[in-house]
Parts: C-alpha cells; structure tokens; sequence
C-alpha cells in the first residue's frame, strides 16, 4: 500500500466529505492562525483540551498576505526566499512534521539529530527550526552564539514537554529531598537522580544539570537509566511516564517500584512509605499522540494482516509496548523499516505524518500506522507553510522573527546534562571489545 496523499491533503478531503475516513478533529483543516489568538491552548487534535502555561510565547497574528496566500503561492514564496538566503539560512524538518513543510528542510530527523545538523552548520545566521518549542530551545543549545535559531509558530509547543515545567519540578524536588534527605549511601549513590527526556524545556535540563542529572532521548533511554543508577538509589523521572515506566520495566524494576508523581497533589499523590521502596518515581505526563495507541489496534492488525511487524514507540503506554513485536525511537523504526525484506508488512505506533511518508518512501513494503483514525501531532501541525514562508521572508528583508534564545544561567547547566548524556555508553556486550 502506498500512500501519497500529504497527511495535510487527507484532512482537507474528509472535512470535505471527500473521503471516508476519520479525523481526530476535523477544525486541523482551518489554518492555525484561527487558533492562535484564541486563549492558550493547544485547540485541535490535542488531547484533554491541553492548556499551555502562562508565561508560554504567544504568536501574533500571521500578516494576511501569508494567511490568504494559496498552498501554490506559499511554495513559490519559501523557494524563492530559501534560495536567496543560500547558505545563510537551514531549514530543519522533524519526522513529525507536516509534507508541505518538510519538503523545504535541508535535514529530517528526531530533535537531537536535527540540533546536531545544526550544529554542523556554522556558516548559517539563521537554524529555522519546523519543530516543536523544546527542540528550538536545544538547537540554540548546541549552536554557535551568533546564531539565531527561529520557530516559525510560537505557538508549536509539545503538550507532553509542557506537563513539567520547572516551579513544579523544583517543588517536587524539595519535597523528595526532604523525604531522603540528600547523604550518599555507602556506596556513594545520592538518593535521587534527576532524568530528563530530551522533550523538555530548556529549564529542566538545566534543573537536571544543576542536581547531577542527566537528559535522554528514547534511543538511549535504558544507557542512561543505567547511568543514573551507578550514580544514585533511585531516579526521577520527567517528563514522560511511559519512556520511563518501558524503560525501567526493561531494565528489571517491578513497576511496584515505580511510584508516580502527581504534580498537583501532596508528596505527588503518595505515601511516604510507597516513596521509601521507589527506584523510579514517574512523572504524570504523556505524549498525546502516543498515548492514542491500543491494543485492540495491535489485535485488529495482526487479524487483518497476518505476518504484520507491529513496531510503535516508546512513549505508547506499556501494555502497548508490550503487545508489539518491537518497540524503538524514530530512528528504530526507519532503519527496522529499510532492513527489511522487500514485501514486509508493517503496522507502525507513532505520528502519522512520519508513517505517510515512511510508506511513500518504501514502496516495496505495506506500511500504514496502527491508528486509522488521523491525528497528526497537532502543535507540531501549527508550522504551517504561511508561517514558513512569513519568517523566511523576514530574514530576507534582514529582519529576524520569533527568535528562540536560552538564557545562559538555564544554558551552561543544561549544556553539562546533554554532555553528561552524550559521555554515557552503553554496557560492552559480552564477547565483543570496546574501540
Ligand atoms: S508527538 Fe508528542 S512528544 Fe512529540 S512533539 Fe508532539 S506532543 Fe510532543
């Protein structure tokens, strides 16, 4: 089965009765900016109504040239403006990402591979980031000082990475401190080690490089876990509940050992004494996209296709994780997707938008997600083309918009949890040698 209708497209049909398949919210089809002077929030295709935090950026309104511009004009619009700016500018794309978007990145990838491109680029002024919040604020990170690092839409924020933010986190931390006290055992193992998923913002890895923590992504996730055991008795960790709970059940933790942490209520809605017997305390957060995958959609598949590789991602709840034949970052599931023999069905838990183009771009294989239902990661969804076009426009009129910068009290610990992550090695498997 191949798919080539954009994931953009495809909305646009059904809210038309064009064609019959489902939406999670057919409003996806007006442009965001009906959405983004509203009060903040995340608006369609996010779940549980989604509210983002005071003190999140707000995008003011896209000029009407962009948001009346036909998909054609747009197109025509950011060619010409990439290609004027030349080297001076790079466009990254996540996987996530919408086609229309996308097609004008000089790189895909997860967020670090994507702040890694960046990097590399130090002739660029300009790293316009089509992604989320988050993974502008890690582009400016590991970027060159005179580099400026935009997101098209302040409003793309990531609901997950939103469900911790910092006031909470401290608060939670005090709170554990004053429960453990902060002495190393005899081992020399501090009581907590904080753990951050990459999907965070700029201030929490900056928490976690302040209090000898760690960031991870969901490649590494079980190397630094590992990691953080060697250094403490337990670990917490933010702000995804499912990255943590697959992770640390892999790693052989009973998962009555893996409290969770409520943010709104006293001790994070525990006892003190389920607290003492903790190795790793979750955080009350999810990725409103991953959390959409079932088990029935795991049974359904296999029933339908029989052979079907299910493979989804880590950040799906564990009875999901568990029900598949394989569960891995992005990364993963494009290489398990382009190893495999020509013919392979694949059933795959993770974003539409990357699934669409997974199987567009492997023909030789059936590949369709495990939700028939489309639901795009919907506040990556709100980099639309306009907002595209509207910033690289600025650039060539020498202004730049909707600049993303990390203070440098938040950026200099932050940078010490990345590098932290990035000296982590994995286990040498026995038999084989380090080199
Ligand atoms: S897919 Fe989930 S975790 Fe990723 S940016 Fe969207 S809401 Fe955040």
């Amino acid at each position: 089965m191949t798919i080539t209708a954009s994931v953009d497209d495809t909305i646009q049909q059904i809210t038309e009765g064009a064609s019959d398949g489902a939406t999670c919210a057919p409003e996806l089809a007006a442009g965001p900016w009906v959405f983004d002077l509203q009060p903040p929030s995340y608006g369609p295709g996010a779940s549980m109504g989604d509210v983002i935090p005071t003190g999140s950026p707000r995008q003011g309104q896209l000029p009407a040239a962009y948001r009346d511009a036909s998909g054609d004009e747009l197109h025509r619009r950011i060619v010409a403006a990439k290609q004027t700016l030349g080297d001076r500018v790079v466009i990254l794309g996540h996987f996530y990402q919408r086609d229309e978007v996308v097609q004008h990145a000089d790189y895909i990838g997860d967020s670090f591979q994507l702040a890694n491109a960046a990097k590399a680029r130090t002739e660029a002024e300009a790293i316009v980031f089509c992604g989320v919040h988050f993974m502008a604020e890690t582009a400016d990170l590991l970027s060159g000082p005179e580099q400026a690092v935009i997101l098209p839409n302040l409003a793309a924020g990531c609901s997950m990475a939103d469900m911790a933010d910092i006031d909470q986190v401290e608060e939670a931390w005090e709170a554990l401190e004053a429960l453990y006290g902060t002495e190393p055992d005899a081992d020399g193992r501090v009581p907590v080690v904080p753990v951050t998923y990459m999907n965070s913002s700029a201030a929490l890895k900056g928490f976690c490089g302040r209090h000898g923590g760690i960031v991870c992504t969901s490649s590494n996730a079980e190397t630094v876990l590992r990691w953080a055991f060697e250094r403490g008795q337990r670990v917490l960790f933010f702000p995804d509940q499912h990255l943590g709970r697959n992770t640390a059940k892999k790693l052989g933790v009973p998962l009555e050992h893996m409290p969770m942490w409520n943010p709104n209520r006293p001790l994070g809605g525990n006892q003190a004494t389920d607290l003492e017997q903790a190795e790793v305390i979750l955080w009350h957060g999810f990725c409103s996209v991953h959390k959409r995958f079932t088990v029935d959609q795991i049974d359904r598949a296999r029933a339908q296709h029989p052979g079907v590789r299910v493979i989804v991602h880590p950040e799906c709840p564990m009875a999901v994780v568990d029900a598949a034949d394989e569960a891995g970052s992005t990364d993963y599931i494009q290489k398990a997707i382009a190893a495999a023999p020509d013919g392979t069905t694949f059933a795959i838990g993770t974003e539409i938008n990357m699934v669409q183009r997974l199987a567009a771009q492997y023909p030789q294989h059936t590949i369709f997600c495990l939700d028939d239902v489309i639901c795009p990661c919907s506040t990556m969804y709100r980099i639309h083309p306009g907002y595209l076009a509207w910033v690289l426009e600025g650039l060539v009129a020498g202004e730049v918009l909707n600049r993303i910068t990390v203070s440098d009290d938040v950026a200099v610990p932050a940078r010490l949890s990345l590098e932290r992550m990035l000296a982590a090695k994995p286990p040498v498997a026995a038999g084989t040698q380090a080199g």
